[in-house]
C-alpha cells in the first residue's frame, strides 16, 4: 500500500494541484479544510476515495491539528500549505503574521506530539522569505537568502506583512526542528509568484486567488489603459506541485530550501504581450513600450535557483505556456 499524505489548506490553488498529483501517483490524501461544505465540494470534484478531509477551521488556534492527526495514524508525510495569501487587511499582525507563524508552529507541534510516525514534513514557504537583496540589481538571490524585516516593519502594510509572514513562519519551522529534534526531517518549498491553470476548469471564473489574479486582472484592460506595473519571480503551479512531491520523495531534499523559480522575472508588460499575441479575443489589450519589460525587471535583483533545479531535475514550464494555459481556461468559462 502506498503512503498517506496530509495536506493542510487542501482547498487552496496550489494544494489542489498537489493533491491531484499525489492521487495520480497512487498516494492517499487527508486534507485539512476550513469547513465540511468546502471538504465535501472538493471531494466531489476529485471523484476519488483516495481523498478524505478533516475540518480545521483556523490553523492559528492552539492545538488546531491535534485531533486531525490523532484520527489518522496512517499519515507518514505532512505538507503544510495553509497560510493566508491576500492583501485585504489593515491589521497585518492579526490577519497575516499570526496565522502564518502560529499555523506553522501548531502543525509541527501536532506532528511531534501526536504523529511521531511522520518522517517527512514539507512547509510551503515562498520566495518572499528570500527577499534579502530584492531591490538591489547587483544582488543575486539564492537558496541561502533570507528576508530581514522586523515584526514592527512587517506591520506597515499588507504587502510587506505578507512577505514577512512567510519569512517568520519559515524561520519558526527551522527553529522548531533545531530545538525539538523531532522524528521528521524538514524541507521548504519557496516558489515565486505562481501562475498556471486551476485544477478544475470551473474554478477559473470571477476573482481568482491572489497570484492568478495578476494575469486575470490584465484581461479587462482597454487599448488606451496604462498597464499596471508589476514584476516578480514566477513559476507554474504544476511545477510547484511536482516540487512538493520531490520535496518528500527524495532524500536529497532533506534540510533544504527549494527555490522554485524561473531565472527570468515576469512583468505585467510581458504577460500582456503574450496574451495579445496569442489570443484574437485580446488583440485590443494595450501595447507596451518595447523596453518596458526589461527596464522594469532590471531594477530588481537576479535570481539563481540552480542548486534547486539540480536536485529536482525537471524542466520547468515556460512563461508563454503558463500564461496561455491560464488564459485559455479563463476564456473557456467565459464562452
Ligand atoms: P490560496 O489562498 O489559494 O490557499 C491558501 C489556503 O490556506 C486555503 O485553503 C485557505 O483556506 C487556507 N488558509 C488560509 N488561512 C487559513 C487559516 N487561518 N486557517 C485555515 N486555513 C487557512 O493560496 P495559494 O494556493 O496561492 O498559496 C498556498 C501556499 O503557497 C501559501 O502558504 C502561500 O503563502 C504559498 N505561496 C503562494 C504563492 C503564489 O503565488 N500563489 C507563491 C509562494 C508561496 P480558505 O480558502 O478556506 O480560506
Amino acid at each position: 500500500m502506498s503512503a498517506t499524505i496530509f495536506v493542510s489548506g487542501a482547498t487552496g490553488f496550489i494544494a489542489q494541484h498537489i493533491i491531484k498529483q499525489l492521487i495520480d501517483n497512487n498516494y492517499s490524501v487527508v486534507g485539512s479544510v476550513r469547513s465540511a461544505s468546502k471538504g465535501d465540494q472538493l471531494k466531489e470534484s476529485l471523484k476519488t476515495d483516495k481523498f478524505s478531509y478533516e475540518v480545521v477551521p483556523d490553523i492559528q488556534k492552539e492545538g488546531a491539528f491535534d485531533e486531525a492527526l490523532k484520527k489518522h495514524p496512517e499519515v507518514t508525510v505532512f505538507l503544510h500549505t495553509a497560510s493566508p495569501f491576500h492583501f485585504n487587511t489593515t491589521d497585518v499582525e492579526k490577519d497575516l503574521l499570526l496565522p502564518a507563524v502560529n499555523g506553522t508552529k501548531n502543525a509541527l507541534k501536532a506532528i511531534n506530539d501526536h504523529a511521531t510516525q511522520v518522517k517527512r514534513v514539507v512547509v510551503t514557504s515562498s520566495y518572499a522569505a528570500m527577499f534579502e537583496g530584492e531591490f538591489d540589481p547587483t544582488y543575486t538571490a539564492t537558496e541561502e537568502s533570507w528576508t530581514k524585516l522586523t515584526w514592527e516593519q512587517a506591520k506597515e502594510n499588507a504587502e510587506i506583512g505578507y512577505v514577512a509572514s512567510k519569512a517568520f513562519a519559515e524561520k519558526a519551522a527551522w527553529d522548531f526542528v533545531e530545538e525539538e529534534k523531532p522524528n521528521f526531517s524538514l524541507t521548504t518549498v519557496n516558489p515565486g509568484y505562481v501562475f498556471g491553470p486551476q485544477v478544475f476548469d470551473t474554478a477559473a471564473a470571477g476573482t481568482l486567488n491572489t497570484s492568478s489574479e495578476i494575469i486575470n486582472s490584465l484581461l479587462s484592460l482597454g487599448p488606451k489603459d496604462e498597464i499596471p506595473v508589476m514584476q516578480g519571480t514566477w513559476i507554474d503551479v504544476r511545477d510547484v506541485a511536482k516540487g512538493h512531491l520531490a520535496a518528500f520523495e527524495s532524500d536529497e531534499t532533506i534540510g533544504k530550501r527549494l527555490l522554485l523559480s524561473d531565472e527570468e522575472r515576469f512583468s505585467t508588460f510581458k504577460i500582456t504581450e503574450i496574451v495579445r499575441d496569442y489570443f484574437s479575443e485580446y488583440k485590443d489589450l494595450p501595447v507596451a513600450d518595447k523596453k518596458a519589460h526589461q527596464e522594469t525587471v532590471n531594477k530588481f535583483c537576479k535570481v539563481d535557483p540552480s542548486k534547486t533545479w539540480k536536485v529536482l531535475q525537471f524542466e520547468p514550464i515556460d512563461i508563454e505556456t503558463s500564461v496561455i494555459d491560464s488564459v485559455s481556461q479563463i476564456l473557456k468559462n467565459k464562452k
